[in-house]
């Protein structure tokens, strides 16, 4: 589309049949319209869809799985370039690693790495992009033992917004890779991704325990104590919510407002189960789903409570520690959830993430205890502006409380945010990073870092 004869994938325009689906994002509360989506196959298009775009003047969306919270992925008028064709992985189980191109999901590459017991950190919903989730970062159930999704990159192919190619790894390219690892899709476009692979399952514990809402206080007061001295292969996150409508649920539970812990052990099933035995014990909980079950299993396990085209609102924050203040803030919000959509996980980090030199990427929150993100979600217009305020006034709750923010969770909060995400020392590092790789800022959409 430099011109469109040289384009090879499809060009999708307002008017033409598809255009509608295409245009969707996962959060249905954008609504915007594309002036060209571009279904790229491969570099070529990719290069040739960015000369376009520098030729026009026009936006530029990127889009891996289209799950940005704000809609970064795609825009009124200007041109979608989208990635979802460009599926392919390769898995090398003899030096355990794999590489995915740009369009992969992550239950794609867990389906391909499990097949030889292997896996890499990523996310815990299946229908998510590796692309935009590694950029920022990466958590999910493997982190405390394994780390971030980027603190397992080992390269990346990334075309420029002047259309060169590029490889960037440790040892080429180094300061882009740094960049790469945390600040999100500011530097070009990634078309693949070489990751470090590690043995996990094919069996792990992991399940969901949950309490009636109204023993948050002591659930909270007892996790805090009982994560203190666990193992890394632990990862786990609190929820407070309504318990979901699942076969795997007993009716009688349906609806019933809950405080959930969701567990993950990536050790052996025995040793999980004896980590996991106090939890189960210090109150009789209500729902006991925590059991040996197919890694596969325990990565899909949350898809039904993400589904696309829910009108979706987030805020987030990390803190510190788990305080008596900090707890209070997330009993009462708990108690003030009124839509069976609406949710907060409260994830643990430490662990592999805190080890890591702070410096090694430019992910901001290496030493924070947990993130808080608060989703208000409704099925369709009615009723959302509640759950933006139920959103809005919880993240207003814990300000005086934050660590700090994880990008990929931002929503549009303007750049104090972003900086805050990042630190200043980083910010500035990741700005001049930006003013040598994009210095006409051709890739705003996205958590931006302007060139100065
Ligand atoms: C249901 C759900 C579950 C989530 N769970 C987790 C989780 O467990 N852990 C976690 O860390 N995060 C999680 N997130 C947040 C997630 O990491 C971000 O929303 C991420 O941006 C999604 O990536 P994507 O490719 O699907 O998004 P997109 O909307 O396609 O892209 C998001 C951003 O990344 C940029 N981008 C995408 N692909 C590329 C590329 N190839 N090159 C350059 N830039 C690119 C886009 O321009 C855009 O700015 C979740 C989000 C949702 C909606």
């Amino acid at each position: 589309m430099g011109t469109v004869e040289d384009f090879r994938g499809e060009l999708i325009q307002p008017g033409d049949p598809s255009y509608d689906e295409y245009r969707k994002v996962w959060n249905g509360s954008i609504d915007r319209r594309p002036g060209v989506i571009a279904r790229c196959t491969g570099v070529a298009d990719i290069r040739s869809a960015l000369a376009y775009a520098r030729r026009t003047g026009g936006p530029v969306a990127v889009r891996g799985g289209g799950h940005s919270f704000p809609g970064h992925s795609t825009c009124d008028g200007g041109i979608v370039l989208d990635l979802s064709l460009l599926k392919g992985i390769r898995v090398d189980p003899v030096r355990r690693t794999a590489r995915a191109q740009a369009g992969v999901l992550l239950g794609e590459l867990d389906r391909e790495t499990q097949e030889y017991g292997l896996a890499t950190p990523a996310g815990i919903v299946t229908h998510t992009g590796l692309a935009g989730l590694t950029l920022g970062g990466g958590i999910g159930w493997l982190m405390r033992k394994y780390g971030l999704t980027i603190d397992n990159l080992l390269s990346v192919d990334v075309v420029t917004a002047e259309g060169e190619l590029l490889t960037a790894s440790a040892d080429t390219n180094a300061e882009l890779f740094w960049g790469i690892r945390g600040g999100g899709g500011n530097f070009g476009v990634v078309t693949e991704f070489e990751f470090q692979l590690h043995p996990v399952g094919p069996t792990v514990y992991a399940g969901i325990v949950a309490w009636p809402m109204e023993q948050s206080p002591e659930v909270l007061r007892f996790y805090r104590d009982w994560i203190a001295d666990v193992p890394d292969e632990l990862t786990t996150a609190v929820v407070h919510r309504c318990l979901p409508s699942l076969p795997t649920i007993p009716s009688e539970l349906h609806a019933r407002p809950a405080v959930v812990v969701v567990v993950s052990y990536s050790g052996s099933v025995e040793n999980g189960e004896r980590v996991v035995a106090p939890l189960k014990a210090f109150a009789p909980p209500m729902l006991d789903l925590c059991t040996p079950r197919p890694f596969l299993s325990l990565q899909s396990m949350l898809d039904p409570t993400f589904p696309h085209g829910r009108w979706y609102y987030t805020r987030a924050c990390d803190v510190d520690e788990l305080t008596d203040e900090v707890i209070d803030i997330a009993v009462e919000r708990g108690l003030a959830i009124d839509s069976p959509y609406s949710l907060f996980p409260i994830f643990h980090l430490g662990g592999a993430i805190a080890r890591m030199d702070p410096d090694s990427t430019a992910y901001g929150g290496r030493s924070h205890g947990h993130a808080f993100n608060f989703v208000g979600a409704t099925l369709g217009p009615d009723g959302f502006d509640a759950q933006r305020e139920w959103v809005r006034e919880s993240s207003r709750a814990l300000e005086p409380h934050q660590a700090g923010v994880y990008v990929n969770f931002l929503t549009d909060e303007g750049s104090d945010r972003i900086r805050a995400a990042y630190g200043a020392t980083t910010y500035d590092r990741l700005q001049a990073l930006k003013q040598k790789y994009d210095p006409g800022n051709l890739f705003h959409l996205n958590q931006n870092i302007p060139p100065n």
